[in-house]
Formats: structure tokens, C-alpha cells, sequence
């Protein structure tokens, strides 16, 4: 079976794959290297536990408007974990059976574990995004403030774990009015629980009360194609910031590039897919993933992508 292969729902049709399967669903999905990385930390764990020498991680495009139809078919067809990536975080709360309450706090589940009657959701961006912040930018969010680019899936997850953290103030700034308005709505409890502020504004005017010395996150999808503008103008962005940005393909990305043209720190998003995926891979075989068998299988992802 061609694991690079991208999948459609009409595959589903005769699937007849006799291990078990794991997926990740996206649209679009074929630049993803979530399978090389799962399917390398699988084949190590086999080593281990001959079990996992069945198990494989497939990749599905699947459209959003197709993801209510979708979820069934992978649940009859004995798909026993799912991953979600744009544009399906947000969208498949309300499909699925079931929600972990750490991940119906930010409203967005990337990880889906298969139960008996359905799917049961859960989030992993938020521990891989702080967790990558620590290893990369040698810093934990509750030590400064956040300045959190965007407001989908993904900065839905680093919201919430940035003030479960404890950091000090959350500024989200998004392109979109009606979905910050959305996502600070969500947040509101968990602030409150957390006794911290959360301030919004427009991406493209940030305003001058910005705090000083802050991890900037990028969790927008600005930067992903070439030619990309970064997502806000870091001279904007005072003191000297520490810039995270989720995107790790291309692995410098516009806002690292503008970042480091002013002598700022920055890292790619390439430990956060690493955690998360780690986090998911436990999920789904409650045992321990190979951490850094699967940061090598990305980082060979990549180069060939890079030819
Ligand atoms: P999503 O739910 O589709 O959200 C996309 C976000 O990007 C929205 O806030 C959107 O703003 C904003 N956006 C899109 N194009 C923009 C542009 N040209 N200028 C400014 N803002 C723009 O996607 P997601 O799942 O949250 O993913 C967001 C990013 O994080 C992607 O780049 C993804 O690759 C990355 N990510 C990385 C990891 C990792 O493991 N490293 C994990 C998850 C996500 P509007 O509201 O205005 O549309």
C-alpha cells in the first residue's frame, strides 16, 4: 500500500486495509508529513510490540463539506484514530460523539480516538505548541505575555493552554472581526477561571498597548504560500519578542524572515507537529511515542519535499 498516497472518500468505498488504520483528514492534505512521522514512529514501537507492525497512517483530503459524511464511513470502515487539520478542527466539535473537556474549552479537537458507537475528540495542538515553545525559544508561556496570531483550530488550542499556563495577559489579534468576537466568547470562561485578561485586535492594525518582551505565536495559515506577506508587521511588535510560528513548511517562513531581519529569536512550527503527534500517537496505543524517531522522519519529510 503507497502510504504517501492521498485518499478520498470514494477509497472508502472498497477499503479494505486488514491492520489498523490511522488518518489524518485535511483539504488540502498532500503536503502533510504526518504520515512519515507516524508511520516511523509506528514501525520503531513494532520493534517493541509486534502489534504495531499492523498499524498505518494514511492521509484523506476530504472537503468540508463532505466531513459529516466522512465521519461515519471511517468509524464503519474501523478507522481507530483520526487526525484533523485545516480547514476541520473547529467544524468537527459538533459531529462527533463525544468531546474531552480540556479540548471543548477551546472549542477545536485535532485527535480523534474511536470508541464503540463513535468518535471521542481531543486536543494535542496546545501541549505540542507549549511544550515546542519550551524546547525552542527556551521559554514557558506563564513567564510573559502571549501575543497569539489568528483565531482558528490551532490558535483555539494555544489560547486555552496559554492561560491554563498562567500567562500573564493574552493579546489575540485576528484578520476576521467576526471570528476573533467568536473566540473570545469561547475563551471568557476559561479567563475568568484563570483569572486572566484577554485583548483582541485587528491583525492589521495592532494597536500601540501591545505589551513589550512577549512570545508571539503565529497560528495563521499567512506564510504557508509562496509569496506570503508574515502576518503582522513586526516592527509593530514591541521590546524584543520571541517569535513562535506554527507553519514549519517552508521551514523559514515570511515571519521568521522579518523577525530575524530585526535580531529576533524565532522558531518553526516543526516540535510542534512533533509533540502533538506524539501526544495523539499515545492517545490512540496508550503507550509511550518515539519523540525523536519522529522529529528524524520529519525533518526526511522535509528534505525530500525540498528535493
Ligand atoms: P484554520 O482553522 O483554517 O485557521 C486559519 C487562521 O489563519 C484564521 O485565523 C485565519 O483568519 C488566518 N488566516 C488565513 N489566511 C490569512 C492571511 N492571509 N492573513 C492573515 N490571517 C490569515 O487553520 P488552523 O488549523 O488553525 O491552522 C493555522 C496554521 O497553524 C496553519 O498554518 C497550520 O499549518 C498551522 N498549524 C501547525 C501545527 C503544527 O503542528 N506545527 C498544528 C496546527 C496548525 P480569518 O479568521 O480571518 O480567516
Amino acid at each position: 500500500m503507497n502510504l504517501d498516497r492521498v485518499h478520498t472518500l470514494a477509497d472508502l468505498d472498497g477499503w479494505s486495509f486488514p491492520g489498523t488504520a490511522l488518518a489524518v483528514l485535511g483539504h488540502p492534505v498532500a503536503h502533510s508529513i504526518s504520515p512519515a512521522m507516524h508511520n516511523a514512529a509506528l514501525a520503531h514501537m513494532a520493534r517493541a510490540d509486534e502489534k504495531y507492525s499492523t498499524w498505518r497512517y494514511f492521509k484523506f483530503d476530504i472537503a468540508p463539506g463532505d466531513l459529516a459524511a466522512a465521519l461515519p464511513w471511517f468509524h464503519a470502515r474501523g478507522f481507530l484514530g483520526l487526525n484533523l487539520t485545516i480547514p476541520h478542527k473547529v467544524l468537527a466539535v459538533e459531529l462527533i460523539e463525544a468531546v474531552d473537556p480540556a479540548a471543548a474549552e477551546s472549542g477545536a479537537v485535532n485527535t480523534l480516538l474511536r470508541t464503540p458507537t463513535g468518535y471521542r475528540g481531543f486536543n494535542t495542538d496546545g501541549y505540542g505548541v507549549t511544550r515546542a515553545i519550551a524546547e525552542e525559544l527556551g521559554c514557558c508561556v506563564a513567564d510573559r505575555p502571549v501575543i497569539l496570531l489568528g483565531a482558528g483550530g490551532a490558535a483555539r488550542a494555544a489560547a486555552v493552554a496559554c492561560l491554563r499556563a498562567g500567562c500573564p495577559t493574552l493579546w489575540i489579534g485576528n484578520r476576521t472581526a467576526a471570528n476573533l468576537e467568536r473566540l473570545l466568547a469561547t475563551l471568557a470562561p476559561v479567563a475568568r477561571a484563570a483569572s486572566r485578561g484577554v485583548h483582541g485586535f485587528d491583525l492589521g492594525d495592532p494597536p500601540a498597548g501591545l505589551p513589550a518582551d512577549a512570545i508571539v505565536i503565529n497560528a495563521t495559515s499567512a506564510g504557508l504560500k509562496p509569496g506570503d506577506p508574515p502576518p503582522i508587521d513586526v516592527a509593530r511588535l514591541p521590546g524584543t519578542p520571541l517569535i513562535y510560528d506554527m507553519i514549519y513548511n517552508p521551514p523559514e517562513t515570511p515571519l521568521m524572515c522579518a523577525a530575524r531581519a530585526r535580531g529576533l529569536t524565532a522558531a518553526n512550527g516543526l516540535a510542534m507537529l512533533v509533540h502533538q503527534g506524539v501526544r495523539a500517537l499515545e492517545i490512540w496505543s496508550e503507550s509511550a511515542a518515539p519523540a525523536d524517531v519522529m522529529h528524524a522522519a520529519c525533518r526526511a519529510a522535509l528534505g525530500r519535499s525540498h528535493g
